[in-house]
């Protein structure tokens, strides 16, 4: 199957969450990155390229979209509720406490009716810039999580790649498609703000005003959940801080309240819906280098 490549290019800078799409195919041939020739290369060259986490403890060093990751552990690519997508990229790596999380999520959704997730980038084995798709997932604690729900068998390699998720958003932005948005879809993420561990869920906005209209008069769980570009196929899971991790940054606390009013606006106006094309294409920010991380990331680098 053709998969569809979308590319969705998301402003950034105060969550550090890209719109990153799982949906983009992989590859049933992975091949190795070249030797670099830079001297100071992109910080992403550098963590691409280290295929095997850091054996010692575990700890998240720096911010969700500048740091990186030692001790990091594998989510199994099989469980019994869930199953890992695109496995070329080997970004199924986080912290314990994200694997702990997505565990334990994958096993709540079934009690809402979810059969089971489907996995896209949590991060790679030492953290760090990505060479494609996302600002965060850099430490470890942020989790992708289709908006698809597992079948009731294990897909295949090919299927892992290229198979695409769902668009969950109408097609004039405003609200989501009736036709494929469900109830278990809200429960589900309603179990995954609810829990203690979680810091930011980020969705697309129509479906931000969808949990808005369905979460009944439970509603404190909707602080967490954010508006956001992107996110229209999957929905981003933010794990707070480790107790183990002293070096992670936290993200400031979301404004209080359910963020169901004017704050929605925005997100629905001309200008960000119909957004008009700039003359001047924007300059692209420079990279992060390896001197822009926390100086511990150096060790997590070196570390054979
Ligand atoms: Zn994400």
């Amino acid at each position: 199957m053709m998969a569809r490549l979308v590319h969705l290019v998301g402003i950034a800078l105060l969550t550090g969450v890209a719109s990153a799409s799982g949906q983009d195919p992989g590859t049933l041939n992975p091949t190795s990155l070249p030797p670099l020739a830079h001297p100071d290369p992109p910080a992403k060259e550098l963590f691409a390229r280290k295929t095997k986490p850091v054996p010692l403890a575990a700890r998240s060093i720096g911010f969700y979209s500048k740091g990186c990751l030692a001790g990091a552990v594998a989510l199994p690519i099989n469980g019994s509720t869930w199953q890992v997508m695109r496995l070329s990229r080997n970004r199924n790596w986080g912290h314990p406490k994200l694997i702990a999380f997505l565990e334990s999520l994958a096993s709540k959704g079934r009690k809402v009716g979810w059969n089971g997730l489907l996995v896209g980038d949590l991060s790679q084995p030492r953290g760090g810039p990505m060479l494609s798709g996302h600002n965060s997932h850099q430490v470890g604690l942020d989790a992708d999580i289709w908006l698809t729900q597992m079948p009731d068998r294990t897909l295949s390699r090919e299927e892992r790649e290229f198979m695409s998720a769902v668009n969950m958003v109408r097609e004039d932005r405003l609200d989501i498609d009736p036709q494929v948005w469900t109830p278990e879809r809200t429960e589900l993420i309603r179990a995954a703000a609810e829990d203690p561990n979680v810091e930011r869920i980020f969705v697309n906005a129509a479906i931000k005003k969808a949990l808005c209209r369905d979460a009944g008069p439970d509603r404190d769980w909707l602080a967490k959940v954010r508006p956001w570009s992107g996110h229209d196929y999957h929905f981003h899971v933010r794990i707070y801080c480790p107790a183990d991790s002293p070096q992670c940054k936290p993200q400031s606390p979301p404004e209080p309240g359910d963020g169901c009013g004017h704050e929605l606006d925005y997100w629905f106006s001309d200008a960000v819906l119909h957004p008009v094309p700039s003359l001047e294409p924007a300059r692209p920010k420079p990279p992060l280098t390896l001197a822009d991380l926390p100086v511990e990331c150096r060790t997590v680098l070196m570390e054979p």
